[in-house]
């Protein structure tokens, strides 16, 4: 807030110039994190009942120097207000690749799917097509294994324009995800006309899933919509094994979560599909 005082002059009060301080700092320490590699993904499975992990979702983690490994709840949202966020979802999208085909010339994890969250600004950007034929050719990847998991909020602007972009890349072989689905606005008539491949449950409404009547009823619907529409619906946040009962016996066969395993670094998830089954 800026105070008038007296005489008509405006200041910063001392809590805004320690505000204005530490966005000076974090963007300069993002920077310093991009130049010296300090953002690394971390893979949380995703599993198809019984059990059979399908792949992963990539999630980012800063190692940062003193402050040990951040989630993107640290940085994620300044990195989207500064701009920094087109440079590290770049950045993003070429580890991913680099691990994908990685797994893809390994024997085990030669069919898994990567699934690699894109902010809305990144999407946005008109030449991300480019960018991703680029990476997709640098990495050589199959990237019919890759997924790109967008949000409802993005999609509202520019409609033609999101299907446009979504087209090619979906020729590519490129496969899309809505994330956190149920939790911002969605119109059946979008729904449609969007080529996405899978709906994701948002979390919320997996956390209420076995107390609340309400929930069951909200999921239920979001599961008859993506098979109505022929979509594969997960659901994301499952921490119980009531959960899980409650999603298959809705019809729910995708899932990942705490209760299967939380995001890990790289070698943990390769062990911890040697310890299951991979699909
Ligand atoms: P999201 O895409 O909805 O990702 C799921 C979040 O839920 C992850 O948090 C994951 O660790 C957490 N989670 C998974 N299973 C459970 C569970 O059973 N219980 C609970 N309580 N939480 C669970 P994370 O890694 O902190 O990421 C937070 C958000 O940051 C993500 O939400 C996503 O929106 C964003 N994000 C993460 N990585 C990237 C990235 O590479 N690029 C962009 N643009 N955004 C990212
Ligand atoms: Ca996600
Ligand atoms: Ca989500
Ligand atoms: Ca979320």
């Amino acid at each position: 807030q800026v105070k008038a005082v007296g005489n008509g002059l405006a200041f910063f009060d001392a809590e805004m110039q320690l505000q204005a301080s530490r966005r000076l700092l974090l963007a300069h320490e993002l920077r310093e994190a991009i130049s010296n590699d300090q953002f690394e993904l971390y893979f949380q499975p995703q599993l198809v009942h019984p059990g059979v992990v399908t792949g992963a979702e990539a999630l980012l983690r800063w190692r940062h120097p003193t402050r040990g490994i951040l989630g993107p709840y640290e940085f994620i949202d300044f990195a989207e207000e500064s701009g920094l966020i087109l440079l590290i979802g770049e950045l993003v999208l070429r580890k991913a690749c680099q691990q994908l085909a990685l797994w893809q010339r390994q024997a085990g994890t030669s069919r898994l799917e990567l699934s690699v969250n894109i902010s809305a600004r990144q999407f946005q950007q008109p030449d991300f097509t480019a960018l991703v034929i680029e990476i997709l050719q640098q990495s050589g990847v199959d990237a019919t294994s890759l997924k790109l998991e967008l949000t409802e909020s993005m999609l509202v602007d520019n409609f033609e324009q999101v299907v446009a972009k979504m087209q090619q890349l979906r020729a590519l072989g490129i496969r899309f995800a809505l994330d956190d689905f149920g939790t911002g606005y969605s119109s059946l008539v979008y729904l449609k006309r969007l080529p996405l491949y899978q709906l994701k449950i948002d979390r919320g409404f997996v956390d209420e899933l076995v107390q609340d009547d309400n929930q069951q009823a909200i999921v239920r619907t979001i599961i008859m919509l993506g098979q109505t529409l022929g979509l594969e619906v997960l659901a994301e946040g499952v921490e119980t094994e009531a959960q899980l009962k409650s999603l298959l016996q809705l019809g729910c066969y995708h899932y990942q979560g705490y209760y299967f395993a939380r995001p890990l670094p790289h070698s943990e998830f390769e062990h911890f599909l040697r310890q299951h089954h991979a699909g």
